[in-house]
C-alpha cells in the first residue's frame, strides 16, 4: 500500500497547530477598557432632594474614577439640556457650557436636547468640546443633524468606534416644529449600516444610544453590537443586560449615579470576553465637589435664584408622581374652568417634596414652556383617560384642558390615544398654572 504523500507525522501536525496559534495571538490580543457613563444629566445643576446628584458632585465622582486609570473613556448618553429653571431661562447654553468641564470624550442627543428647536440641538453640539455623534437624524435630503455619526477613541491600544442613536420615538416626543426638517431614520438597521462600515477601522464598537426599552433588546440582539450604553428610561438598570459576549447598560437620570463597565476585549473579536458593571452613587453628602464647576454652576444659579428661590408654599409630605399628577389636573381645572383636565406622567420632571416649598420646584416640575390650552366636546367624544369611571352625559358640552404638548401629540399611549380632537383656547403657561394654584393654597396636606 502506498502511502498518502499528503500525510504528515503526528509531532509536524502539532507544530503547525502551535505555530498556527502562535500567529493567531501575534494579531489578536485582550485588552482592557473602562467605560465610565452618564445618562439624562437633565441639567440638574444642584443636588436633588435626596441629595443625590449635582453636577459638580458627579464630576468629583468621574474624577475620582479616572485617577490613574489609564484605559478610561467617558460617555454621555443625551438630555442633557432641560429639567431646571437655568436650563429652561437660558435654553440650555450653560448647560452645554457647564458640561465642558465634565471630560467627556463622545456623546448622543437626547431628545430634550431638541426642546429649543433643531437649531439650538446644533448649537449645543458646536459648543461642545467633545464629539457629540448621532447616525439617525436626518433632514429632508439625508443630511445628518450632527457632523459625525460616529467617532473613533483611541485608548489603551484599543482603537473604539463610537456611534450615536436616536428613539424612533423622537417625531412623538416633542413638538413637531422643533424638528423642523429633521425626523430619524430606524436606529437598529442604521446604526447596524454604520457599523459595518467602521468595523474594519476599529477593536470594538460601541452604541452610546437614546432609545426606548424595546430598541434596547433589539440592539443587543445584533450580532454585530457587542457594547451598547444606554439611556433615555431614568430608572436605571438593577445590573447590566447581556445576550452572550454582549452587554448593555444604563444608570440613573439626574446625576444620581455613574456608571463603571469594565471590559476585557478581545481584538480578533472585536468584542468582550468578560466584564464587570457597576453604579456608583452620587451622595452629595459624602463627596466633595469639584469646585471649578461648582463656581460655574453658581454664577449660573445666582442669575436665576432671585426669579425662582421665592417661598410658594408648605406641604406637609412628598407627592410622587400619581399624586402630583392629580394636583396639576386640577391646577390645570382651576385655571380654565374645564371639568376634565389630563396631564401625561412624562410632562412631570420631578416629585414635590416635603416642607417649604419653592417657586423652584414647580420650575424643576414642570421646566417645559408648555401652554395649557382647552377645548369643549360632547360627551361622547371625551378621550377614554379622562372619562373612565366618571358618569358622562353623551350629550352634554364638557370642557377639556391639556398641554399644548399633549394636544400635539394626542394619539400616543401616553396621552390621549384619540385623535382630531382641536383645543382652541389657551391660558398661559402650564407652570404658572401650577405656581398659581400652590400659592392660593398656601398648605399641602
Ligand atoms: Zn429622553
Amino acid at each position: 500500500m502506498r502511502s498518502n504523500p499528503f500525510r504528515l507525522p503526528v509531532s509536524r501536525i502539532a507544530a503547525l497547530f502551535f505555530a498556527f496559534i502562535a500567529a493567531l495571538q501575534l494579531s489578536a490580543e485582550v485588552r482592557t477598557l473602562t467605560i465610565l457613563h452618564t445618562n439624562d444629566l437633565h441639567s440638574r445643576l444642584t443636588p436633588l432632594d435626596n441629595h443625590h446628584g449635582g453636577f459638580a458632585y458627579v464630576v468629583a465622582a468621574i474624577r475620582h474614577e479616572r485617577e490613574g486609570c489609564t484605559d478610561c473613556i467617558l460617555l454621555n448618553d443625551g438630555d442633557l439640556a432641560q429639567g431646571s429653571p437655568v436650563s429652561t431661562i437660558y435654553k440650555g447654553v450653560p448647560v452645554f457650557e457647564i458640561a465642558n468641564l465634565f471630560g467627556f470624550d463622545a456623546a448622543t442627543l437626547g431628545n430634550h436636547d431638541f426642546d429649543y428647536g433643531w437649531a439650538q440641538a446644533r448649537n449645543f453640539v458646536e459648543m461642545a468640546k467633545y464629539p457629540i455623534v448621532s447616525s439617525n437624524i436626518v433632514d429632508s435630503k439625508g443630511q445628518l443633524l450632527t457632523p459625525k455619526a460616529w467617532t473613533i477613541l483611541k485608548v489603551n491600544g484599543l482603537r473604539v468606534g463610537v456611534i450615536g442613536a436616536m428613539t424612533n420615538d423622537l417625531h412623538s416626543l416633542t413638538f413637531p416644529a422643533n424638528l423642523g426638517d429633521y425626523h430619524t431614520t430606524p436606529s437598529v438597521e442604521t446604526v447596524r449600516k454604520y457599523a459595518n462600515e467602521l468595523r474594519s477601522q476599529c477593536d470594538l464598537i460601541v452604541v452610546v444610544g437614546h432609545i426606548s426599552p424595546s430598541e434596547e433588546r433589539a440592539f443587543l440582539a445584533e450580532p454585530g453590537i457587542p457594547v451598547i450604553v444606554s439611556g433615555h428610561t431614568h430608572s436605571g438598570l438593577d445590573q447590566a443586560m447581556s445576550n452572550q459576549d454582549h452587554v448593555l447598560v444604563r444608570v440613573k437620570s439626574y446625576g444620581e449615579e455613574l456608571g463603571r463597565l469594565e471590559l476585557k476585549v478581545d481584538t480578533e473579536k472585536k468584542a468582550p470576553v468578560s466584564w464587570t458593571w457597576k453604579k456608583i452613587l452620587v451622595d452629595s453628602d459624602k463627596i466633595t465637589p469639584a469646585s471649578d464647576v461648582a463656581a460655574l454652576v453658581k454664577v449660573w444659579e445666582d442669575k436665576v435664584s432671585t426669579v425662582v428661590d421665592v417661598p410658594l408654599a408648605v406641604s406637609n409630605r412628598q407627592l410622587g408622581k400619581p399624586e402630583l399628577k392629580l394636583l396639576m389636573e386640577e391646577a390645570m381645572k382651576a385655571t380654565t374652568g374645564a371639568d376634565f383636565a389630563y396631564i401625561n406622567t412624562g410632562g412631570l420632571r420631578d416629585i414635590l417634596p416635603k416642607g417649604q416649598l419653592l417657586v423652584r420646584h414647580a420650575w424643576n416640575i414642570m421646566p417645559f414652556d408648555d401652554m395649557v390650552v382647552y377645548g369643549t366636546f360632547k360627551g361622547r367624544d371625551l378621550p377614554a383617560v379622562v372619562t373612565t369611571g366618571k358618569q358622562i352625559d353623551p350629550d352634554r358640552d364638557y370642557k377639556l384642558a391639556v398641554s399644548d404638548f399633549t394636544a400635539a401629540n394626542q394619539e400616543t399611549p401616553e396621552n390621549l390615544r384619540t385623535n382630531g380632537l382641536q383645543f382652541p383656547g389657551e391660558a398661559g403657561l402650564l407652570r404658572d398654572s401650577l405656581i398659581d394654584y400652590i400659592r392660593k393654597k398656601k398648605l399641602i396636606e
